[in-house]
């Protein structure tokens, strides 16, 4: 995700391991001071890659007690939940022990031995996370388990962002948290703010197209962000709740436009479960959230043509209509 709108102001800062950019109309040091400090706060509430947080007090009880938590982390928490459990829905809230034993991404990544696997995903079943709304708590039924809220933090970041910028009377911005993208208004009182699609496992700044819009959400989720090679394998960070290994299917990212970043980040990851057909499908009766699928044969396909804005750049790439 990569914003190629020139703007008059533009503040970017290094937080959740990625670079952040924050755009306005007009000159503001102190209101991007302030947003990058809530971005710092929420991600200190929501991260799993610290020993410390909301999120880890819940991980540390596990199989011990239930740990009563905010409101905020409560609610996404129950949203991720239900999310969870949707029929086939290949996001599972508690796919933390996955996630940390194959460090995707991160040192020390590599495919772990089969009878590994399988003895983690006894402690992924999302109906083992127990909330209880009276007493605002969440207990993970087992020792072992573990919340991770990654593949939606940001989504809900950047809904607070924009949320706080319209307190501040703030009619058009952008804020891009990496694979988030969220705008208020347009870059320009005539035209949509450009949100550059980037090229898989092409350079940083390389770009199939981009996307025109205005107060909209543009998430991506990619294979090719986080991975590693291996005899000739890419295994990639988003995984299969079923299987425990990277999904795999046609595609190299799905890109989701939506009024709210939370439903472009839940959705990204539900439809690259679905692949192409049935995610199309699956969008039909969603009015306001679209979204444009890369496949590894270099087709771009986009659920909805009249409801989203794409130009494409990148010849190599050919726009294909879904299959019905
Ligand atoms: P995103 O970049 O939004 O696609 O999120 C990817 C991150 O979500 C990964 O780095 C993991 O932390 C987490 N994750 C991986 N697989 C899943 C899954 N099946 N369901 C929920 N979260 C996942
Ligand atoms: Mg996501």
């Amino acid at each position: 995700m990569y914003d190629r709108e020139p703007s008059p102001a533009s503040y970017s800062a290094v937080l959740m391991g990625s670079l952040i950019v924050l755009k306005l109309a007009e000159h503001n040091a102190t209101l991007a001071q302030s947003v990058f400090r809530l971005i710092s706060q929420l991600e200190q509430v929501f991260t799993v890659n610290r020993a410390q947080s909301e999120v880890m007090a819940i991980n540390h009880a596990a199989g011990q007690h239930p740990v009563v938590v905010s409101a905020q982390v409560f609610n996404l928490i129950a949203l991720a939940k239900r999310v969870s459990l949707l029929p086939a829905s290949a996001f599972n809230l508690a796919i933390g022990p996955l996630v940390k034993r194959w460090k995707i991404g991160f040192q020390g990544d590599s495919v772990p031995p089969a009878d590994e696997i399988a003895a983690l995903l006894l402690l992924t079943d999302p109906h083992q996370v127990i909330l209880d709304v009276d007493a605002q708590t969440v207990f993970l039924s087992q020792p072992g388990m573990e919340i991770d809220l990654g593949a939606i933090a940001k989504g809900y970041i950047a809904d607070r962002v924009c949320d706080y910028l319209r307190l501040q009377q703030v009619s058009q911005a952008l804020i891009n948290l990496g694979g988030n993208v969220h705008t208020l208004g347009s870059a320009t009182n005539e035209t949509g703010w450009a949100i550059g699609v980037k090229a898989p496992f092409a350079a940083a700044e390389a770009l199939i197209g981009f996307l025109t819009v205005r107060d909209q959400s543009v998430v991506t989720s990619g294979i090719y962000e986080r991975y590693f090679l291996q005899d000739n394998h890419c295994y990639h960070h988003i995984l299969d709740p079923n299987t425990g290994y990277p999904l795999d299917n046609e595609l190299l990212s799905v890109t989701v436009v939506s009024d709210r970043s939370i439903d472009g980040d839940i959705y990204t990851t539900l439809l690259y479960g679905m692949g192409i057909t049935q995610g199309c499908k699956f969008l039909a009766d969603k009015p306001g959230i679209s979204a444009l699928f890369v496949t590894r044969d270099r087709q771009v396909i986009l659920s909805d043509a009249d409801q989203l804005h794409f130009t494409l750049l990148d010849n190599r790439y050919q726009l294909a209509s879904p299959t019905p």
